[in-house]
């Protein structure tokens, strides 16, 4: 029985995929301050011109540069793993595989991309890099990337994590990252916040805001932002995971793949997993794709599809998107990449054409997941992988109910070594669900009622899963 399927350096895909280039229905575009759509050069202040190309491109396939590919050597091609003590758990007939993602230095999926934008803005000729991270994985993999391309590195961190994860920011600082804590009093944004809450645990969306004011604010013109999720470059640069998904599945002779699953935070990890397989449901192929999310963060599943900012203070172009408002402080659970209100554009039309079905699922129930993976497969996941294994097990245990031996694969986006503090509430049973109330939604989602409304797209091809807004 073949339980790690290798992929060797010489078989390490030469192009990404771009899901632009297929979609059945054209996404809406951004829009800038004027409400007219953000032209390229407009982004010049904030990303180097080799992003913004591939943010904006419709070219299906877009070659990795080597200089890239010797970076992604150091831990790709990553394994495949069947997961068979799992299944013998379950008793499912249905064979489940992971795409192991934790085992780069940073431990999650994030330098795949990290690597790939700080080569861009080092040609460029950038010096210094701004972000902003919620659990730490992101940062962390953008000081690791800086690190490698002698760039510098400053990462605004979510309060809240800042506080729960002291040993993510011993790794940025390990990779030569300045790390602080977010709100923080060294932008504009953050003071206003402070001064109005000295206690919020901080939002992936105030942190975005402060990173962005630094980086255009700095008066030499050697400082960007970088984004680690969300955008359509990030997409693409992820999409090398399943493209060699691909290839293993090819290796092994596993013809099939019947449902796809991600974790969905801003959307990379899903999309680089499951956009190479959403070009074959779009060419016909059968395939269930589902993103999940956490039930007390729910936009893919009950916000509105609208034109939001990608950040608290607006300074982002609004993006359309499933979003809970972008000034929504998401409840303070354990999988911090998971709190965010928007979602990346791309996914957000794949959910409105129906390409893509979201599912929302409870901390608690991922926990369990977590720990019934833990204890069969051995890695511990990083909590918001757990969203992932839960929505995984609820389709094992559903190909068991009717005798289907289904092929189910998701994405294992990163190992929870660093996220140990949220096992132990779980044990010690002081973790809580948080369905999220309609009116705390509503009450962020006022601050959007105002902007302009993206039309929803789509060909009738497949049933929407949000077919009540789109
Ligand atoms: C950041 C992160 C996520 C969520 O971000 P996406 O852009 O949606 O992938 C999921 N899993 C892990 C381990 C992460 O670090």
């Amino acid at each position: 029985m073949q339980i790690k399927v290798l992929l060797e350096e010489h078989e390490i895909p030469r192009q990404w995929y771009n899901l632009a280039a297929d979609l059945p229905s054209p996404m809406q575009p951004p829009l800038g301050p004027t409400g007219q759509p953000v032209r390229p050069e407009m982004l010049t202040p904030v990303f180097p011109m080799g992003v913004i190309e591939q943010e904006v491109s419709r070219e299906r396939w877009i070659t990795i540069p080597d200089e890239i590919l010797e970076m992604l050597y150091r831990w790709r091609p990553t394994p495949l793993h069947r997961a068979v003590f799992l299944e013998r758990a379950l008793k499912t007939p249905a064979r489940i595989y992971y795409k192991d993602e934790s085992v780069s230095p940073p431990g999650s999926h994030k330098p795949n991309t990290a690597v790939a934008q700080a080569w861009y803005n080092k040609q460029a000729g950038i010096k210094r890099i701004t972000t902003e991270t919620g659990a730490g994985q992101w940062g962390s993999a953008l000081a690791f990337a800086c690190r490698l391309l002698g760039l510098e590195c400053k990462v605004y961190m979510v309060r809240i994590s800042f506080d729960q994860k002291p040993f993510r920011r011993l790794m940025m600082e390990t990779w030569g990252g300045k790390c602080i804590a977010s709100p923080s009093t060294e932008t504009q944004t953050g003071r206003a916040i402070l001064e109005q809450d000295p206690n919020t645990p901080g939002s992936l969306g105030i942190a975005i805001s402060e990173a962005i004011e630094d980086a255009v604010g700095d008066e030499t013109g050697k400082t960007r932002y970088s984004l680690g999720s969300v955008l359509n470059h990030v997409m693409l640069h992820q999409t090398i995971i399943g493209l060699e998904v691909k290839k293993q599945f090819a290796k092994i002779g596993e013809k099939k793949v019947d449902v796809v699953i991600g974790c969905a935070g801003g959307g990379s990890n899903f999309s680089g997993l499951a956009f190479p397989f959403m070009a074959d449901k779009i060419a016909g192929a059968d395939i269930t794709i589902i993103p999940t999310e956490p039930s007390s963060c729910p936009k893919m599943t009950r916000g509105p599809f609208a034109y939001d900012f990608g950040d608290t203070a607006g300074m982002t172009p609004l993006l359309p998107m499933f979003t809970l408002g972008h000034t929504f402080v998401p409840p303070p659970i354990h999988a911090g990449g998971l709190r965010y209100h928007g979602m990346a554009p791309l996914v957000c039309q794949s959910i409105v054409e129906g390409l893509a079905e979201p599912r929302a699922i409870h901390q608690i129930e991922c926990y369990e997941a977590a720990v019934l993976f833990a204890q069969t497969e051995g890695i511990i996941p990083a909590p918001e992988t757990s969203h992932a294994i839960a929505a995984t097990i609820q389709e094992a245990k559903k190909a068991k109910e009717e005798g289907k031996e289904k092929v189910i694969v998701f994405n294992f986006s990163g190992h929870g070594l660093m996220d140990l503090v949220g096992y132990e509430k779980y044990f010690a049973g002081r973790l809580e669900d948080y369905p999220l109330p309609e009116e705390l939604m509503s009450r962020s989602l006022a601050a959007i009622k105002d902007l302009p409304k993206p039309k929803p797209l789509r060909t009738g091809r497949w049933k929407s899963a949000r077919a009540d807004v789109v």
